[in-house]
Parts: structure tokens; sequence; C-alpha cells
């Protein structure tokens, strides 16, 4: 594990094998740890192995905090639950019920991903009991393994997103609202799948967290921003309009919704290769798929019309 500040460290689930996709956090207190997004089922032997290596075991995992309920952040939730039911799930609650009752999520991720890649790419999805969960609306200062965190609701990017700020570190956690940024790159992508892409209550987030001036910005894709918050909010802001005016172009041009995500993928890829390597634009598209992104918009922008 790697150390953020004292008592947050974090680890590299390697997310089908591959190394700096995805991240988990993890809080340590005088009675236990928390993990923030402790990621799919397919990465828990990696969470396990993590936490070994820092002395730990899943049971001492005193709860979960989970910035959004999307697969790759969240899958492994209920496996954990089932195995320690004392852990404590935190989620906002229009994510509470999903947990809950998974089958409509599992429904609408099959759509994107296929049975195949379903099984292949997060494995199990079990439900988290209800009387395991605190539901959040934001707002809460919550106690977490001895540490204050305070709440804030976060949507935009999922709109039951929420974000944790660790009052005596700085360090916020934020899921995918603060965007994804890989790799040696210093470049913010804007992960955008369906079906909740809403950018004006988007920038209201990305407002909410300069307001609390952290210091550090965690995200899911991956690890500690190293530039610092106002910087990376910033170049979020500026990134959000310009991608999402990608995809009206592709709606535009393109002749059926095939057409499209092509001329937006190949436009994303143009934009990655401006800015990075090859091999890190690879990291970006595993993290954040263009065609997902591009269906995220068009839902987007079909809303305004
Ligand atoms: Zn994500």
């Amino acid at each position: 594990m790697s150390v953020i500040s004292a008592g947050i460290r974090y680890l590299d689930l390697e997310f089908l094998g591959v190394k700096g996709v995805i991240a988990a956090a993890v809080i340590e207190g005088a009675s236990g740890i928390a993990i923030v997004d402790p990621g799919p089922t397919t990465s828990l032997a990696a969470l396990k192995k993590g936490l070994l290596d820092a002395g730990y075991e899943l049971g001492d995992i005193r709860a979960v905090l989970l910035t959004h309920i999307h697969l790759d952040h969240a899958g492994a939730t209920g496996t954990l639950v089932r195995q320690y039911p004392d852990i404590r799930v935190f989620v906002h609650e229009r994510g509470a019920r999903h947990m809950a009752d998974p089958a409509k999520l599992i429904d609408s991720a099959t759509r994107l991903y296929g049975a195949e890649g379903m099984s292949r790419m997060w494995g199990e999805f079990l439900p988290v009991p209800a009387a395991s969960m605190q539901a959040l609306t934001g707002g809460e200062r919550i106690d977490v393994c001895g540490r204050a965190l305070d709440v804030a609701y976060t949507p935009g990017h999922a709109s039951h997103h929420v974000s944790y700020l660790d009052q005596a570190s700085g360090v916020a956690f934020v899921g995918d609202v603060a965007g994804g940024r890989l790799g040696r790159a210093t470049f913010v992508m804007t992960p955008t799948p369906p079906p909740d892409i809403d950018l004006a209550v988007w920038q209201q987030s990305i407002d909410r967290l300069l307001a609390w001036q952290p210091t550090t910005l965690f995200l899911t894709h991956f690890g500690p921003s190293p530039l610092a918050p106002a910087d990376h909010l910033g170049e979020l802001s500026a990134r959000l309009p310009r991608v999402a005016a990608f995809a009206k172009d592709a709606m535009a041009l393109g002749a059926d919704d095939e057409a499209r995500i092509v001329l937006f993928r190949d436009e994303m890829r143009r934009e990655l290769r401006r800015h990075m390597s090859d091999a890190d634009a690879d990291g970006y598209e595993l993290a954040m798929p263009f065609d997902h992104c591009f269906s995220g918009l068009q839902r987007y922008w079909q809303k305004q019309s």
C-alpha cells in the first residue's frame, strides 16, 4: 500500500491484471480500517493481498464508504458484508435501495457489458442487507474508525454520488466526480457513462469540492492527484464542455449510433494522444470506455432538447 497521509493509504486493485486503473483507499483507525470504494468482486483477491502486505485482513474492515454504486467502485461490497456481517456500509440514500436489491443495476450494466463481460470484468454483485447500511444525503459528519469525515452530495457523474473529506488530513475521496487521471499523465478525463450525466449539476459538485479546500483529491482512477486540487478541478471544468461538444458533433455527423461512437472515440483518442503516450492512453480507455462515455453524453443531450 502507498501512504497519502498519516492513517490514509491506498492500494492498486490491479483491475483485470492491469496496474494503475482502480484504486481503493484505506482509512486506518484505532478500532480497525475502513475502505473507500472496495472495487469489483473480480479484484477482491488483490484487495485481500494488498491489505495482508500492510498487516491487515479483510476481517479488520469495520466500514465501507461508497462514493457511488457503479460496479468498478461498489461491486465487492455485498460479498464482503456476507463474509463479515458487522461491516457498516455508507452510501447515498438513492444508491442504498439498489445495493439492497441490485437487480435493476445488474440489468442495466448487462446491457452495457453483455453477460460474458459482466462475469469476466465484474464478477458477482451480491445485495447488502438494509440493516448494514447507513443512508447519506450529504452534509453529515460521520465517525469512521475514530476519524471524522464530512460528507457532500456530489452528483453529475451519478445522481447518487457522494464525496468524503477526512477532517484531519484534508484528503477528499471523490470517486469519479473529479474525473480520472492515470499513469504519468496530468490529463483529467471525464467519465460520462449513462444514465445520470448532468453537466450543470456536475459543475455545482465541482464548486462544492472547491469549497472544502481539500489538500488532496483521491480519485478511484487513479489515486491521489499530483495536481493541486484547484488546478485539477479547473481542468475538469474546462474539459467537460469540450468533451460534451465532441459528443454533440458526433451525434450530428454520424448516420447511426455505431458511426457516432466511432467518431467520438476517434476524437477522444486524438485528444488523449495530444497529452500522453499510447500506453497511458490505453489505461484511460480501460478505466473510462469511450463508447460508454458517448452513450452517457448522448443521453444528456437528448434530455436537454
Ligand atoms: Zn469509476
